[in-house]
């Protein structure tokens, strides 16, 4: 059994990802190398539109994460299939306008929008502002002025909630360096701050509550506080929301004891509470948005890479240097995140050989993953890493001046370049 229904073997004995052989795609690109099904990119996000529009109501739409992987062809593909993006900065918006995405549909997201950034998003129409805190909603204000627009904006409310992963992808406690606390009481204030200003017009409300969310639960609780509060501004001041946005978050199946979640089901279940608690607060059913990232594309991904060095400390323990590493991968390094490694031109053999796969990097921390059982690799075999498509190349770095690997992607049996291998030049491209 394999981790996700996209991977396999084939007669070779070799691993095969979307219908294609891994192998032969590591000799007709080189290595290191990202991999991204396409299909099952298109898949994810269907899923989700189809799901949040039976269960939440017309209106309801997802909103790609676009910061787990953004690259021109990403932003295509969701503008292909009709939903929205959440981007992060000046860098992504003009990534997914020079894609020709339309972005009033896009949502702008960060604790610390620089003048730079919320001047030009307002120039060219981006749909909605996620706004953060007090300084940003004047700052959107004076400059929709200035443009003589007025400005759509989404608050970013903190619901107090803990998901118990790991703390630096935890985002929904009242100690976060995002949004605004319901608890403390601020977020009333957020909120008749918003609605006093003249160039702002207040869609709705924003929380997300972190990553790797593997249960129904901790988006029914954020229903339930959300809905709370928005009874309790609209008691105060008569306004009622259009739009609830519950963020990301919905977990990925990086390794074989992760359960494989139910997105649907999830979103049914979600959408029984909704109903329920509106009726109960007396609130008309806001249209709901939900911002999955690495759900959509992580195992969409896969990166492979070509064996060095094979090192053997003798009764100790073994090193498997690859010809990438925290450069191409960097989330084993930052919080020991999980992966399942595989060789893949032995992919049918035994997996006895235990060993740490690492990168080049000069670091000793550059590692990809600990403690893995493959079959034994040696110098030239393929090595896989799958699940990597949230969060790799969108977090890759030129570090020791190793040039970012290109994203092939693969779709209906045909294989193209998405983004191109970096070159020598492009390193030097900004020295003087
Ligand atoms: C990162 C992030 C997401 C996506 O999280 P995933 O774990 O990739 O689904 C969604 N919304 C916001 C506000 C985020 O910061």
């Amino acid at each position: 059994m394999q981790i996700c229904n996209n991977i396999d073997t084939n007669e070779k004995g070799n691993l095969t990802f979307a219908g294609f052989d891994t192998v032969e795609l590591a000799k007709k690109y080189g290595t290191p190398l990202y991999l991204m099904d396409e299909d099952k990119i298109r898949e994810k996000m269907r899923i989700y539109k189809n799901a949040m529009t039976k269960h939440f109501g017309k209106g309801s739409v997802p909103i790609y994460a676009s910061k787990a992987a953004s690259f021109k062809r990403i932003y295509k593909i969701a503008e292909e299939e009709g939903i929205g993006v959440d981007v992060v900065s000046i860098g992504e918006i003009y990534t997914a306008l020079s894609a020709g995405y339309d972005i009033k549909n896009a949502f702008f997201h960060g604790n610390n929008k620089t003048l730079e950034e919320i001047e030009f998003a307002i120039e060219k129409g981006i749909g909605y502002f996620v706004a953060d805190s007090f300084e940003e909603l004047e700052k959107i204000n004076t400059e929709a002025k200035k443009q003589g627009k007025t400005q759509k904006v989404l608050l970013r409310i903190t619901p107090g909630i803990d998901t118990h992963t790991n703390k630096k992808i935890a985002t929904g406690n009242v100690d976060s360096k995002f949004g605004v606390a319901i608890a403390t009481g601020q977020a009333y204030d957020f909120a008749q701050k918003a609605l006093s200003y003249e160039n702002i017009e207040l869609s709705g409300y924003h929380c997300h509550v972190g990553s790797q969310v593997f249960d129904a639960e901790t988006f029914i609780d954020a229903v339930d506080i959300m809905m709370d509060f928005a009874r309790d501004v609209e008691e105060k001041t008569g306004y009622v929301p259009e739009i609830l946005n519950l963020g990301g978050g919905f977990g990925v199946r990086y390794v074989y004891s992760q359960p494989d979640l139910d997105i649907e089901n999830s979103i049914k279940e979600v959408g029984e509470v909704l109903t329920q608690k509106c009726k109960e607060v007396g609130l008309p059913k806001p249209r709901i948005m939900m911002e999955p990232g690495r759900s959509i594309v992580a195992d969409a991904g896969m990166t492979l890479y070509t064996v060095g060095t094979v090192k053997q400390i003798k009764n100790f323990k073994n090193y498997v240097a690859i010809d990438g590493g925290m450069s191409d991968n960097p989330r084993f390094a930052l919080y020991d995140a999980e992966y399942t490694v595989i060789t893949a031109n032995k992919a049918t053999l035994p997996k006895h050989y235990r060993c740490s796969i690492v990168g080049k990097c000069c670091e000793s921390g550059d590692i990809i993953q600990e403690d893995v059982h493959i079959a034994k690799p040696e110098m030239n075999d393929i090595i896989a890493v799958l699940t990597t498509g949230a969060y790799n190349y969108s977090m890759a770095s030129n570090y020791n001046r190793l040039r970012k690997p290109p994203v092939v992607m693969l779709s209906g049996g045909k294989d193209y370049v998405a983004v191109k291998r970096e070159t020598l030049d492009d390193l030097i491209r900004n020295d003087l």
